[in-house]
């Protein structure tokens, strides 16, 4: 292949020419019409575009804004040429391309390469920049599954603040609510750990009759969740982690402690294990469905933003 062009039909006729380093992609107008309601618009009877197309003088469609590998990755993908589709394209290159297909209205044309390759799977994915790309993707393509599997990925695995992976492009598919709600999950996951393993201390008595403890065999592993939690929370770690980011030398991590955030994935793993410690520890760990927590895009167009996680409403959240 030559690095400036890509013939997908040598007797096509049009060449759409991409980017500001016009990279040529020759192609049949017949076949980008027919994936495409963008192209079937501007190929048709009412544009310039379409007027006298024939194949022995293809002509030339100048798309500058858009880019040439992921317009590539889409009309490849449309010629069934496999060896042009990315098998295991990186997070923001996937994001690119949906964001191409969307524009051009043609996402379905993707559905094949994305579930082949599982470009919206988040299960390997462990930076915040990474499950966000997927995050907005899965928002584009309408995955109700990979969705809320990526919002509870980020959710338990990113421990920075949600809106600093809010950027432009990211704000220009994703709608704000997003990164409020996951903020607010984050938030209620903590506050329903905190009601858990309160739940595990002695009660007081009252005169004669003292209320028994059900809990048995959980006490280490709850002192042990109290400790992560005292430190997550607190404000005296806050300040003196502050102070050490200060004082360090050569400022190596990516900001402040202010704006740093607990992963939920380790506390939840000790819940797990206080669930495995004690009975009554298990009822309420399990009355908290704590393990079916996500986003979830809502209304007939999955594209709308009420996007409520399952348990999030009217459950007894405490025992
Ligand atoms: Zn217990």
């Amino acid at each position: 292949m030559d690095v400036n062009s890509l013939v997908l039909a040598p007797e096509g006729d049009v060449i759409l020419v991409v980017g500001a380093k016009q990279f040529r992609i020759h192609a049949d107008s017949l076949f980008l019409k027919r994936h495409s309601t963008v192209f079937a618009a501007l190929f048709g009877p009412n544009f310039r575009e379409g007027q006298d197309l024939n194949a022995s003088s293809p002509k030339e469609i100048p798309l500058p804004d858009d880019d040439p590998y992921a317009m590539t990755a889409i009309c490849a993908t449309m010629y069934h040429a496999f060896d042009q589709i990315p098998r295991s394209p990186a997070t923001d290159f996937v994001l690119s391309i949906i964001r191409h297909a969307d524009k051009y209205d043609c996402c379905d044309v993707l559905t094949l390469p994305s579930q082949v390759y599982g470009w919206l799977k988040s299960d390997h994915l462990t930076l915040g920049k990474d499950l966000v790309n997927i995050l907005a993707v899965s928002y584009l393509v309408r995955d109700q599954e990979a969705f809320k599997n990526t919002s509870k990925a980020l959710v338990s695995k990113y421990d920075g603040s949600f809106a600093d992976l809010a950027d432009d492009v990211i704000c220009d598919v994703l709608p704000w609510k997003t990164f409020c709600r996951l903020e607010e999950l984050r938030t209620r996951i903590q506050t329903l750990a905190i009601s858990i393993v309160l739940g595990t201390l002695d009660k007081p008595g009252y005169g004669s009759y003292r209320y028994t403890n059900t809990h048995s065999g959980c006490s280490k592993v709850a002192e042990g969740i109290q400790e992560t939690l005292r430190n997550d929370l607190s404000m005296e770690v806050h300040q003196r982690q502050e102070r050490e980011y200060r004082e360090r030398p050569y400022r190596t991590l990516p900001r402040p402690p202010a704006t740093q955030q607990p992963a939920i994935g380790p506390l939840l793993k000790k819940l797990q294990e206080l669930a495995e410690a004690c009975r009554e520890c298990r009822k309420n760990v399990k009355a908290s469905q704590l393990n079916t927590f996500g986003l979830s895009l809502a209304g007939n167009d999955l594209r709308q933003v009420a996007m409520l996680p399952e348990w999030y409403w009217g459950l007894k959240l405490t025992y």
